[in-house]
């Protein structure tokens, strides 16, 4: 078909339709045709009634083109009738007419809809002119309509985006406030109570880097799809980051049924997917704060269940718990320590002790142990059981333990016959840093290996990985003592010893207390120290309070000892102070014993 430059350009294919209604068949076929070639449908009715009938049965009408004189049913009154009619009252008709009707029919049709008279004989070029306008005047409100139509759905588009999420069509971050806002609102009209959950899955970051994101991201639809069908559909969902998700559960009636809702949660969660014959598994960590009791908003009542989901990951994850206030003490404490820790080395508020390491035959001090002091102002002297943890967390533990290492490095050379022992945590074994940093300092001669001895704890040997394993080696290969510190206390099983380049075992202070008399504490002790010696490694006790205990270690050929009995961990100044007493001490006493009786 030629395209005609005078056809109406239609962004789709619709076409209006133009209706015919003439009782003379051999009008509606010469109109037909004549009309044709336009783009649109030509519908005709040879009678008024069925005129009216198939207006209303056709949408998109862009014309009605009426004969004035019919049988029945003259034009005028159709066009009444179509005037009447909610559905057709917006019609455009046109009146065909063999005679100029009179002014008073005029004005009756102009009032009923009509727009325009054709008279009889038509001629072609004047009807499709005319007839052409109201397809193109149709044409551009179909278009409008579809404009506005398009704007609609891509608003509602957008609007979605803006408060779901692409991947698991949950609602998000954002919408969940909203949500729980409303019901908030409605707990608090009804007296209710809700339980806001807190949801972090546990190991998915392995999944994304081992399986990679297809696969992440298919885990995560499916995870979502198990929460899903574990919550009632009014209770609400969202995933509220990378691997976090809300549940607010809604009318919640008691703890039994609330805890067996998080049961059932955690199982699905830890339930294994499949995909492409590999298995993929994670588990969820669950924290629960309530409304009212933990907040009467959503932004507090997400932020205590946030804190509580911490709590269930250190539990040993795949698990719940619930928000305390002492949670919230502890958080508060928390953050406290890290604001300040971050600034500790800056100004100054850290120093290294040394507690004295004696040859628990002789006495004499063979050594120390360097151990960390944080004191701030506001805070006091914090404990670095306490905040050794916390430096973990905000990664600056590699910078202290490298600052720890240069002072203890100044010790060494100040005292070069004496080993300083290094506490190094699992974080910083698995790291560089501070491996790097001894073996720069043994490169360039600053100390010899034997000086420095590193204690590590059994955790990162239950690891057993081979980069702990290379590790363990390399440090032993340059000749540094390495050392298990708070031996006991561990899971170490005999055969980790065994394999391990080890050369001390440092038996944790809780077997010390009591002995000799704790004769349950004595015998293990017995034990550790036989077992140790016949793997030819050396043993050190630690927290030697007492000289009952110093004896009774000294007669078990315990090698070294540590401990209050000897001394607490003392200030540089008072370490020297000590080791010059400790030396003439010793030298009197040996005066004494060559003296002549
Ligand atoms: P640890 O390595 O087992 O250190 C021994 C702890 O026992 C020290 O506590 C010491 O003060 C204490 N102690 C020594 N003798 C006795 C005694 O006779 N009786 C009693 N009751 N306690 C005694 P401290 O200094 O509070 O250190 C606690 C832990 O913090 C250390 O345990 C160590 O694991 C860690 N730590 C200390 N400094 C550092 C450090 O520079 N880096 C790392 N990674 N950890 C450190
Ligand atoms: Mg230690
Ligand atoms: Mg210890």
């Amino acid at each position: 078909m030629i395209a005609d430059k005078n056809r109406p350009q239609h962004s789709s294919n619709i076409y209006p339709k133009i209706l015919l209604i003439d009782d003379v068949q051999l009008n509606l076929i010469a109109v037909e045709t004549l009309l044709k070639p336009l783009q649109a449908e030509i519908i005709t009715a040879n009678n008024g009634n069925l005129g009216l009938a198939k207006a209303l049965e056709h949408d998109d009408i862009a014309l009605i083109l009426l004969d004035v004189n019919m049988p029945e049913m003259d034009g005028f009154e159709v066009a009444r009738l179509l005037n009447d009619i909610q559905e057709t009252a917006n019609i455009p008709i046109i009146f065909l007419t063999a005679s100029q009707p009179n002014e008073q029919h005029q004005l009756q049709a102009y009032k009923n809809g009509a727009v325009d008279y054709i008279l009889k004989p038509l001629n072609p070029d004047v009807l499709i002119s005319k007839v052409k306008i109201f397809i193109n005047i149709w044409t551009m409100h179909f278009n409008m309509e579809q404009e506005i139509a398009r704007r609609i759905i891509a608003e509602q588009e957008i609007e979605h985006l803006a408060m779901h999420d692409p991947l698991t069509q949950l609602p998000n971050r954002w919408h969940i406030h909203e949500s729980m806002t409303q019901a908030i609102s409605r707990a608090k009209r009804l007296n209710g109570k809700l339980a806001v959950l807190f949801l972090d899955l546990d190991g998915f970051k392995k999944i994304n880097d081992e399986l990679g994101h297809i696969a992440g991201d298919l885990f995560l639809k499916e995870i979502s799809a198990r929460f899903k069908r574990n919550i009632r559909s009014f209770d609400l969902i969202a995933r509220y980051g990378g691997d976090e998700f809300i549940i607010v559960l809604t009318d919640i009636d008691d703890t039994l049924s609330l805890t067996n809702k998080l049961t059932k949660l955690t199982q699905a969660a830890a339930k294994a997917i499949y995909w492409h014959g590999k298995e993929m598994q994670a588990g969820v960590s669950i924290g629960v704060s309530l409304y009212p009791e933990h907040g009467t908003d959503s932004g507090s009542l997400i932020h205590c269940a946030d804190n509580a989901m911490y709590q269930a990951k250190q539990a040993g994850r795949n698990t719940f718990r619930f928000y305390t206030q002492s949670l919230n003490d502890a958080l508060q404490r928390k953050i406290l320590l890290e604001t300040h820790l971050r600034k500790a080395l800056e100004f100054g508020e850290l120093e290294v002790y040394y507690q004295p390491i004696v040859d628990t035959n002789t006495g004499e001090v063979i050594g120390a142990e360097a151990l960390l002091r944080w004191f701030n102002k506001q805070l006091g002297t914090i404990a670095p059981d306490e905040f050794i943890k916390i430096a973990e967390d905000i990664g600056i533990i590699h910078q202290l333990g490298i600052w720890v290492l240069k002072e203890a490095v100044k010790v060494m050379q100040l005292h070069p016959l004496l080993s300083i022992a290094i506490n190094v945590s699992a974080l910083q074994f698995n790291n560089d840093q501070l491996i790097d940093a001894i073996q720069d300092y043994l490169a360039k001669g600053v100390i010899q290996a034997r000086q420095i001895v590193v204690e590590i704890t059994e955790g990162i040997l239950l690891e057993n990985t081979n980069q702990v394993q290379q590790r363990l080696e390399c440090i032993k290969n340059k000749g540094v003592l390495l050392s298990i510190d708070d031996f006991g206390t561990g899971y170490s099983a005999l055969s980790y010893l065994k394999r391990c380049p080890v050369n001390l075992l440092k038996i944790d202070r809780s077997f010390i207390i009591g002995v000799p008399d704790d004769r349950e504490n004595a015998t293990l002790i017995k034990g550790i120290i036989a077992m140790a010696h016949a793997l030819g490694m050396q043993v050190v006790a630690e927290g030697v309070e007492t000289a009952e205990q110093w004896l009774f270690l000294r007669e078990l050929n315990c090698n070294t000892s540590q401990g209050y009995h000897f001394s607490p961990p003392l200030s540089l100044t008072q370490f020297n102070q000590y080791l010059k007493n400790s030396s003439s001490e010793s030298a009197s006493l040996q005066s004494q014993i060559r003296m002549p009786s």
